[in-house]
């Protein structure tokens, strides 16, 4: 192929590393290349942590040399090329001036921000642009849209039902494996007084010359940046990541469902996958996840909660999230239902704090990039619901310290699920809780200077006097919503010298943090 008869220039994303894209079913290696770039905007544009930084640049540049060794030609700018302008668009726009090609191809990108700047360049270039469907996922925007048609409310739980029975997923005779489609009652479990003893590390993945070599350009290029980079261990291959989720699978999947919702101290792992970052980058298909798992409980190697809960998180929950940002994209981002304008404290680029539980989920989400499901629902963004902090501010931390991080999870798990400011769309009641809650579910209080239960006095838990704080500020928008009859009946109990104290003492929590 001469350099400038490009048939079709293939457009591949950081989190787009899937060789069975349709991207390539008509790639002709005669006539077409693909074009791949690293750009500082998108380590920039959020505060992005070192470690999210070093897995997608890591698993590009493994992407990239796998595909030259197919005799694929690969355009590729790497961060460190002196001409390298610094934005994907700036970026593209030169190649595409360079290599003067016929045709862009591009699989939907997963950030709406990306989608439109793509299709300015092609405008602008005069070049045209086929925006392919993502394979990679079960479902397309436009089923969703067919699925929320004419429905009031889009609960996952029918969304999800939907796809268990069109991919015959734990099915038996047409009806869900054991006769429910939902275990999660037996999944509330905590480990008790005794914590959760001896249970197996996942497994690591050691930096070979390509991870070191950014791991080496991340520190120098990025050393303002949140999080560290000597425990960087995530899988940045294919073969990887296959590792790591069946290492998972073996390992630790029988008792994920009962104790996928609880923490502990110094425990980041626990009985979770850690294959979402795989996931995102397209390192592993969530069909390979769903039948290795699904297989597990037919060989009677993990029991059915473990299972059902698990495919749930994924062909569930991660499905119907893309479907809800898809649907309500670009109005979404700016949603603020509760109208909540705090700043994030600053805390949360550090985790320099004396409360335990936000320390321990803060101070791994730096040393890592990781915290499991609950610890980002129920501790950094209980706390950020409950002090009233700016949804957006909260959805850009998300989206930076996170290795999984990708708008299309990210934001409706940040501004729907967990801050409450899609007017509903996510979640039926705010995911809000006191430090009772926290308590119940991990021992981080035990190792805290405040105490859960008390909502004032010097070792108040600042979780729990702001818990009755929001309820009464929001007590009016709360009201005609059902599901939050019980918590709003427990206020109405507090006397008002009572509620005065508590107003009081969580406004001295706000000003500490304005
Ligand atoms: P496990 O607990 O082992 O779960 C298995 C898999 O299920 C995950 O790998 C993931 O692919 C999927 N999954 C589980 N829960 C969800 C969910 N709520 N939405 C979509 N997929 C889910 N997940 C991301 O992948 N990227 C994000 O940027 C992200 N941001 C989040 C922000 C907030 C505020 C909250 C509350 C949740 C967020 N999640 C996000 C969902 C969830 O916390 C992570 O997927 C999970 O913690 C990843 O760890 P794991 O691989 O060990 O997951
Ligand atoms: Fe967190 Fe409150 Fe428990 Fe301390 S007492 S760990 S602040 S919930």
């Amino acid at each position: 192929m001469s350099k400038n008869s490009i048939r079709n220039l293939a457009i591949v994303l950081g989190d787009q590393l899937n060789r069975d894209s349709a991207l390539f079913d008509s790639f002709d290696t005669d006539r077409d290349a693909v074009w791949m770039g690293e750009v500082d905007e998108e380590s920039t544009h959020v505060w992005t942590h070192k470690a999210r930084i070093a897995l997608f640049l890591s698993a590009m540049r493994h992407f990239r040399d796998d595909l030259r060794d197919e005799g694929i030609r690969v355009e590729y700018t790497q961060l460190d090329d002196s001409r390298n302008v610094g934005t994907l668009a700036g970026e593209l726009q030169r190649a595409i001036e360079r290599l003067n090609p016929e045709r862009l191809t591009i699989v939907l990108p997963g950030e709406w921000r990306v989608k439109q700047a793509i299709e300015k360049v092609a405008e602008y270039s005069d070049v045209s642009l086929e925006t392919l469907v993502d394979r990679h996922f079960y479902s397309t925007p436009d089923e969703f849209a067919k699925h929320a048609k004419g429905r009031k409310q889009l609960r996952l739980e029918f969304f999800y039902r939907e796809l268990r029975k069109k991919h015959n997923v734990l099915m038996t005779e047409g009806k869900p494996e054991g006769g429910e489609w939902n275990y999660d009652a037996d999944n509330r479990g905590t480990f008790g007084k005794q914590g959760p003893g001896n249970f197996p590390s996942p497994v690591a993945f050691r930096a070979d010359d390509t991870t070191s070599a950014v791991i080496a350009l991340v520190n120098a290029r990025f050393s303002s940046h949140p999080g560290k980079l000597d425990r960087f261990d995530w899988p940045v291959t294919v073969k990887q990541a296959r590792r790591a989720l069946t290492d998972f699978i073996e390992q630790r999947l029988t008792k994920f469902g009962e104790y996928q919702d609880a923490m502990w101290t110094d425990e980041p792992w626990l009985y979770h996958s850690r294959i979402s970052s795989s996931l995102n980058l397209k390192l592993l298909d969530p069909r390979e996840v769903v039948a290795a798992a699904e297989q597990a409980y037919r060989d009677g190697a993990a029991p059915l909660n473990a299972v059902e809960g698990f495919i749930r998180q994924v062909l569930g929950w991660r499905e119907y999230v893309r479907g809800i940002y898809w649907h309500y994209m670009p109005e979404y981002i700016d949603r603020n239902t509760l109208g909540a304008t705090a700043p994030l404290p600053d805390f949360y680029w550090t985790g320099e704090t004396d409360m335990h539980c936000l320390r321990q989920a803060i101070g791994q989400t730096l040393d890592y990039g990781y915290a499991h499901h609950i610890q980002r629902l129920m501790v950094t963004g209980l706390f950020a619901l409950l002090l009233g902090v700016d949804p957006k501010a909260v959805h850009e931390w998300y989206l930076a310290v996170y290795v999984d991080a990708v708008e299309w999870v990210e934001l409706p798990n940040t501004l729907g699920m967990s801050q409450f400011a899609d007017n509903g769309v996510m979640a039926s009641k705010p995911y809000c809780a006191s430090g009772n809650y926290i308590s119940k579910m991990s021992n981080y209080c035990k190792g805290c200077r405040y105490k859960p239960k008390q909502a004032t006095g010097d070792e108040a838990c600042p979780l729990t006097t702001l818990y009755w704080d929001f309820l009464a500020r929001n007590e009016k928008s709360l009201k005609g919503n059902n599901r939050m009859a019980m918590q709003l009946k427990n206020l109405a109990r507090k006397d008002t010298g009572e509620l005065q104290l508590i107003r009081e003492q969580a406004k001295a929590i706000h000003d500490r943090f304005a």
